[in-house]
């Protein structure tokens, strides 16, 4: 986790303001970049993605929360059935996603629940990518996320996020997004 942050984070960071230095979009929030991030270069959809997500992820790691709010239990019910099958549906996208890229739990534009996966370092908020909505819960898949201490065993990454997942977080995502 330290390498991962302080090493692979640091780096798109670096490189993210390094492409914007001297641009229209050096003073520009990054949601507003991805919004039309087609037009600004791969080197900014990289390394802007690459910024963002991590940001989102590290706030999705913690400890001692309490869970899903009643708001958030009951939106992810109806849309999954049950917290398990949302679990089931989450840890799918992030298995199923070939090579790298990452797990998302999003509000679509009609404030339902979804998940899905993107490649590399694309999100849900780039114009670029096929599903939009407002990320609410992330897990990077890439290899660099997990090899050190899961080698090659990604599914077991994956179930052990669940019980490192700050709900704090989540809900407050939530709440800020319906
Ligand atoms: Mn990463």
């Amino acid at each position: 986790m330290e390498i991962h942050y302080d090493r692979h984070h640091r780096t798109y960071f670096n490189n993210y303001v390094n492409a914007v230095k001297g641009t229209t979009l050096e003073n520009i929030p990054l949601e507003k970049v991805f919004a039309s991030v087609s037009t600004a270069g791969d080197a900014v959809r990289n390394n802007g993605g690459g910024f963002y997500n991590h940001t989102i992820f590290w706030k999705n790691l913690g400890k001692g929360s309490s869970g899903p709010s009643a708001e958030l239990s009951s939106a992810i019910n109806q849309s999954f059935s049950s917290f398990d099958k949302f679990r089931e549906a989450f840890n799918n996208a992030g298995k199923t996603r070939f090579g790298s890229g990452w797990a998302w739990l999003y509000l679509t534009a009609d404030k339902k629940l979804a998940i899905t996966s993107t490649p590399n370092q694309d999100n849900p908020l780039m114009d670029i990518s096929p599903v939009k909505g407002t990320p609410l819960l992330t897990l990077d898949v890439w290899e660099h996320a997990y090899y050190l201490k899961y080698q090659n065993k990604r599914a077991d990454y994956i179930d052990a996020f669940w019980n490192v997942v700050n709900w704090d977080e989540v809900n407050r995502r939530y709440k800020e997004a319906v």
